[in-house]
């Protein structure tokens, strides 16, 4: 007879079929808390526990019709997915990028259950977004698009039922006009999103959140192994919200960063990667790493995927998922690497993270290493709901603190199911034991 993990794994793949990155997700927890599941399974097989763990408990599908420039209507879809509420409001940000569909946003959903459990503070698991593009559309067009798209989103978040927060395309602009829509349909100023700007509810050091909270991470695993950050040379990937800020914070903590990319090329800059450089470009001008070359003369940009053939002691991905494959992994060990901490959502395909771990490279998982983002935007709901503000040393202090347990708690779990060193084991199992007791509690809903 097969397990019951095996069951779903398979139940899964059938009922969703064309969502391979939903299987993916799905496969890699369900695995790696198979010896939970295991020394249970009458019980879990009882009470439907895995069934009702793959399954969301809603999930909304979206037209989003909106005017261009031209006068012409454009149609996009809207999804939000609310997979598990046992902990807390569902939680998890929202993603605007043309390969958006529903088996991603599920499979960042399903993620998403297990980090918001690991950060400690009560939210639960959701996500969302559309295959609409930001990219070369005007203020205007961006604008008509969120407001089209909060329109129907309004009927189904709230405060303390739903609260989204940026991803991939959505940052402070888009998340600002979501705002304004919600305020002005619901006639609510209430905190249901996070990531909003400082003058409306905010929280200062959420911008920096997930960089910073990657790179407290990766200190304490080196710290841990009796190593640190300073001198180490780092790789990364990306050119967004997470890449910046774990730049800098790596850079803080006496590391040398040499690389970046984005969607058409990356940047190796051996004297180190200039952040005020990178800011301007990506976060004024929203240009192409292509104009790198202006500020550095030194350094050197190429089109397509590369930055993990450069020599470095710990590699970040920061993009997208599925970034860093079985190739890349090799060329990592093969340099010499020592640690891979994921700063966005499943970077690593599942054949290059089986590889990095034989080979014995330190392997932290997105749903740890990436947390503090949505940690902070839970420090952000909780000054908003005491209506007040913290400084940004507060925030700062509180997250760090966040990772640095999260940190030992993953590492204790992974030792105490004889999985010593396993980060990825040490995360699932962690994030979901909370769920499994107060999903327990809860009954069968
Ligand atoms: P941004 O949109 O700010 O940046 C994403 C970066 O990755 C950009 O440089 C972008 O290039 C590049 N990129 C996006 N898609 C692709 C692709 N298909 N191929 C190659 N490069 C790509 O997003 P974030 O920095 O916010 O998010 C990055 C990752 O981190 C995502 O996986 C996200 O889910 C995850 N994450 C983000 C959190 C947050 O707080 N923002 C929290 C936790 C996880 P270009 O500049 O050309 O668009």
């Amino acid at each position: 007879m097969s397990s019951y993990v095996e069951e779903i794994i398979e139940q899964v793949i059938k009922q969703n079929p064309a969502e391979p990155e939903f299987h993916q997700a799905v496969r890699e927890v369900l695995e790696s808390i198979k010896v939970v599941v295991d020394a249970n399974e009458e019980k879990f097989r009882r009470d439907g526990l895995l069934e009702r763990l793959v399954n969301p408990e809603r999930q909304i599908k979206f037209r989003v019709p909106w005017v261009d420039d031209k006068g012409n209507v454009q149609v996009n879809t809207g999804y939000r997915v609310q997979f598990n509420s046992a902990i807390g409001p569902y939680k998890g940000g929202l993603r605007l990028h043309p390969s958006v569909n529903l088996g991603i946003i599920k499979f960042l959903g399903f993620e998403q259950i297990f980090k918001n459990s690991l950060t400690g503070l009560p939210i639960g698991g959701g996500k969302g977004g559309s295959d609409f593009d930001p990219k070369g559309k005007s203020d205007r067009e961006v604008m008509a698009f969120c407001q089209a798209f909060m329109t129907e989103l309004c009927k189904y978040i709230g405060a303390d039922t739903d609260v989204p927060a940026g991803d991939i395309g959505t940052g402070a602009r888009e998340i600002g006009y979501m705002f304004g829509q919600y305020k002005k349909i619901r006639g609510l100023f209430e905190g249901v999103l996070t990531g909003k700007g400082l003058s409306y509810g905010g929280s200062l050091a959420r911008t920096e959140a997930t960089g910073y909270g990657l790179l407290y991470l990766t200190e304490e695993l080196l710290k841990t192994h009796g190593q640190d950050m300073a001198g180490k040379t780092v790789v990364v990937s990306g050119a967004g919200n997470v890449a910046i800020y774990a730049i800098q914070k790596a850079q803080q903590l006496g590391a040398k960063v040499v690389t970046c990319s984005d969607s058409t090329g990356w940047v190796y800059d051996p004297d180190g990667i200039d952040v005020a450089a990178l800011k301007q470009i990506k976060e004024v001008d929203r240009a192409r790493l292509t104009e790198y070359k202006k500020f550095r003369p030194n350094s050197e940009y190429h089109e397509g995927r590369g930055v993990w053939q450069i020599k470095c002691d710990i590699a970040l991905p920061c993009a997208t998922q599925n970034e860093l494959d079985i190739e890349d992994a090799k060329q990592l060990v093969a340099n010499g690497a020592i640690a891979v901490c994921e700063g966005a959502n499943m970077p690593t395909t599942e054949a290059a993270t089986k590889y990095l771990q034989d080979n014995n490279v330190w392997f932290v998982p997105g749903k740890a290493a990436n947390a503090g983002g949505v940690a902070t935007s839970a420090l952000e709901m909780s000054q908003n709901s005491e209506r007040l503000s913290w400084t940004f040393d507060e925030v700062d202090a509180k997250l760090k603190n966040i990772m640095v347990n999260l940190f030992h708690n993953i590492d204790d779990a992974a030792k105490k199911y004889g999985f010593d060193g396993n980060y990825v084991v040490g995360a699932n199992i962690a994030g979901f034991e909370k769920v499994l007791d107060a999903m327990n509690a809860q009954g069968i809903v």
